[in-house]
């Protein structure tokens, strides 16, 4: 078996969260504050706030630029779940947008879908590749929330995926680029934001537990607004300052599997257009449409995991309850419907690439 993806967990991650399990502390602590400050150095940037998934930065940082009922948010109609259902928590609508045959939201397909109602623009960094934000944000007056769940490491013109807007949200999810089982980050430069957004992940209170019952004993606390629970463990976090340390060896690995795929098949399979930096958190082909679903199920038969990522949110029945239709994002469905995601994971062998480019070149 060769499964879609199997996270590169090594004897130091067990030992890192064993550590913690035996120190007393559980819950948001010193490793947290640790992951935050080495991640936020990593980026260079000012503040990073970790946090129980992606999801909840996306939701978070929406909630802080005090997106409400009578507010638009531009999301791509080519992404996961998580995107458009912050919008909804916030009883805000969202607005679909198509991508481009990168498979990224571009200052074109965005300019259709902003009115004068657009408050925030989510891009997302698909697959691993960054779009230009400064290219966004000539179209217009709003604020950007970028989702950086597949883009670690990546980066736009020398500067890293998440921090081009005025913030981006990381995932840690078991089959991101590096994992903490469930995790993520919010990245920001602005100070304000990065205040709301520690208080909003912990009900609202103006002081985190640790600062609370850790040196000093500051016991007081003050709910200012209604929070939310969306903090990290450190039992997670211990796991994501060691996956941090490996993160280049990772995304190296995943590189070459990835130039082994493009040299074996290239010419036989379409390889969506190239920018120049990418995570590899999805290694995509395409094929004919009215073979895709077939060349998945040979592949299967021969125990190869291979996935379709994704179900553009325009198709699914939550957003045609709300009058979006197929049809509408031709691009979007162009994709959709002849893109193949292969197992691209770093501990896979030389061995396991090579059985996976034969399996698809039998299986066209
Ligand atoms: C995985 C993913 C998310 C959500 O990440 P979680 O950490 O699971 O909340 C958001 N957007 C995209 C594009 C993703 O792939």
């Amino acid at each position: 078996m060769i499964p879609f993806h199997r996270p590169s967990i090594t004897e130091d991650e067990v030992a890192a969260v064993a550590d913690v399990l035996r120190s007393g502390w559980l819950t948001t602590g010193a490793k947290c504050l640790e992951f935050e400050r080495l991640f936020a150095e990593r980026l260079g940037a000012e503040h990073a706030i970790s946090l129980n998934s992606a999801t909840a930065g996306l939701h978070l940082a929406l909630a802080a630029f005090g997106i409400g009922p009578d507010d638009e948010v531009v999301v791509p109609t080519y992404t996961f779940a998580a995107c458009g259902e912050v919008v909804l928590y916030l009883g805000a609508k969202v607005v679909l947008a198509d991508v481009g045959e990168d498979y990224l939201l571009g200052p074109t397909e965005l300019a259709e879908a902003v009115t004068e109602r657009t408050k925030a623009v989510m891009p997302v960094h698909f697959a691993g590749q960054g779009t230009s934000i400064a290219a966004l944000r000539s179209v217009g007056e709003f604020r950007i929330i970028e989702d950086t769940a597949h883009a670690f490491p990546a980066s736009v013109d020398g500067k890293p995926c998440g921090t081009l807007g005025d913030a981006g949200a990381f995932s840690f999810y078991a089959t991101k680029t590096m994992t903490t089982g469930e995790g993520g980050m919010l990245v920001t430069n602005d100070g304000d934001l990065a205040e709301q957004i520690r208080r909003l992940r912990l009900h609202g209170i103006d002081s985190n537990a640790w600062a609370r019952y850790g040196p000093g004993n500051r016991w007081a606390y003050s709910i200012t607004e209604a929070g939310f629970k969306d903090n990290l463990t450190d039992i997670a976090a211990a796991m994501g300052i060691v996956q941090l340390g490996r993160l280049d060896e990772m995304a190296h690995k995943r590189a070459g599997i990835a130039a082994h795929y493009d040299a074996a098949l290239r010419g036989l399979v379409g390889l969506p257009p190239r920018r120049e930096s990418h995570s590899w958190h999805l290694y995509i082909i395409r094929v004919d449409p009215e073979q895709r679903d077939r060349i998945i199920e040979d592949l299967a038969a021969k125990g190869i995991g291979a996935s379709v990522h994704v179900i553009p949110l325009h198709l699914h029945p939550l957003y045609k309850a709300m009058g979006y239709a197929p049809g509408q994002f031709p691009v979007a469905e162009k994709l959709y419907r002849s893109s193949i995601s292969l197992p691209i994971w770093p501990d896979m062998t030389d061995g396991e690439v090579n059985r996976v480019i034969e399996a698809v070149l039998e299986a066209l």
